[in-house]
C-alpha cells in the first residue's frame, strides 16, 4: 500500500480563500484586520518569514504594519513598539519573529503583548486558556497540524496519537489540543523526547504519529504499523549538489520508506509548512472579528 500524501498546499490555499471572503465581508462592514508584524535585526530566515507573512496578509486583504528594527535595538525600545500596537485600533494582531537577539528577554517580550492581540498564541495566558480548553488563540503550527487531520477526513476521538517532541511551540501544545473533550481532539496521546525508552515501542502502537523531533529520520518504516496517519512537521537542510542553492528540505520521516506503510502522510515541503501562516491569517482575521463583537 502507498499512503496517500496529505495535500497542505491545497489545504492551506482552501482556508485562505475562505478568509479572503471573509476579509471582503468585513470590509463592507469598513473593518479591515490588522497585523502588526516585528523583526529584530537580519537574520535571513526569519526576514524570509517575515515577508512571507506580509505577503500572505497582502493576499487577502489584511492590512500589515511592518516594524523592522536593528540588531541594536534594546529591550525598552522593542517594548514601546509593542505598547505602541497593543493600543492601536487598526492593530488586531501582534507578531514578534523569533529568536530574538540574545540581549532581548523573550519572556518579557511575549508578556507584554496584549493578550487579545496575542495571534501567535505563545501569551503565557493564551497558552493556560488552551491548556484549560477554553476559547483563545491557539498556536499557529499545532492548530495547522489539526486543521490538516480534521480536513483530510481523519478521526482523532479515541485514536492513539504518538507526538515526538516536547517544545512550547509544536509538540507540548499539539498533544494538548488533540487531547481536549472536544469535536476534533479526543485522541489519546503519548508525548516522546529524548528521555523516551525505545521510541519505536511507541510509535508501533500509533494510529497517527506528529513527528517534531528537527532531526531526519527519527521515524523510520520499521517505527510505524500499516495504515498510520504521519504528520511531519520537521523541516530539515541536507547537502543537494544536484540544486542549485546547494540543499533541500527534508522532514523528519524517511519519507519514501513510510509511505509504504502509511495511509496517509504529509510531505516536506507542502504538507505542514504552509499551514503555519495560514493559521496566523486565521487568528488575525478572528482577533478582527473579536474586537468588533463579530463571532
Ligand atoms: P525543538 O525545540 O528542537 O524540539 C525538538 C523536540 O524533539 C525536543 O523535545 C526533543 O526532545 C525531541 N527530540 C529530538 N530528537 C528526538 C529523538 N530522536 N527522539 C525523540 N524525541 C526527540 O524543535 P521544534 O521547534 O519543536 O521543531 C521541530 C521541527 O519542526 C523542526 O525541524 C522545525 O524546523 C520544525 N518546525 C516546522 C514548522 C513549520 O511551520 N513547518 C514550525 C515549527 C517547527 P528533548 O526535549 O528531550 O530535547
Amino acid at each position: 500500500m502507498s499512503a496517500e500524501i496529505i495535500d497542505g498546499k491545497q489545504v492551506a490555499e482552501d482556508i485562505r480563500n475562505e478568509l479572503k471572503a471573509t476579509v471582503a465581508e468585513l470590509k463592507e462592514k469598513d473593518i479591515v484586520p490588522g497585523l502588526g508584524v516585528i523583526l529584530v535585526g537580519a537574520d535571513p530566515a526569519s526576514q524570509s518569514y517575515v515577508t512571507a507573512k506580509e505577503r500572505a496578509c497582502e493576499k487577502i486583504g489584511i492590512y500589515s504594519d511592518d516594524n523592522r528594527l536593528s540588531a541594536e535595538t534594546t529591550q525598552d525600545e522593542l517594548l514601546q513598539v509593542v505598547e505602541r500596537m497593543n493600543n492601536d485600533p487598526k492593530i488586531n494582531g501582534i507578531l514578534v519573529q523569533l529568536p530574538l537577539p540574545k540581549h532581548i528577554d523573550e519572556a518579557t517580550v511575549l508578556l507584554a503583548i496584549n493578550p487579545d492581540k496575542d495571534v501567535d498564541g505563545f501569551h503565557p495566558m493564551s497558552v493556560g486558556k488552551m491548556m484549560i480548553g477554553e476559547d483563545t488563540f491557539l498556536p499557529c503550527t499545532p492548530n495547522g497540524i489539526v486543521q490538516l487531520l480534521a480536513r483530510s477526513g481523519v478521526e482523532t476521538s479515541g485514536a492513539h496519537v504518538v507526538v515526538v517532541g516536547r517544545s512550547n511551540i509544536v509538540g507540548k501544545p499539539v498533544a494538548n489540543m488533540l487531547l481536549q473533550k472536544k469535536e476534533g481532539a479526543n485522541a489519546t496521546v503519548t508525548l516522546c523526547h529524548t528521555r523516551t525508552k525505545d521510541l519505536g515501542h511507541f510509535t508501533r502502537q500509533a494510529d497517527i504519529i506528529i513527528a517534531a523531533s528537527g532531526w531526519p529520520n527519527t521515524i523510520t518504516a520499521d517505527m510505524v504499523k500499516e495504515g498510520v496517519v504521519v504528520i511531519d512537521v520537521g523541516v530539515n537542510r541536507v547537502e543537494d549538489s544536484s540544486r542549485e542553492r546547494g540543499y533541500r528540505l527534508i522532514g523528519d520521516v524517511d519519507f519514501d520508506a513510510v509511505k509504504e506503510k502509511a495511509a496517509l502522510i504529509t510531505p516536506v515541503p507542502g504538507g505542514v509548512g504552509p499551514m503555519t501562516i495560514t493559521m496566523l491569517l486565521f487568528n488575525t482575521v478572528l482577533s478582527a472579528k473579536r474586537a468588533n463583537g463579530i463571532d
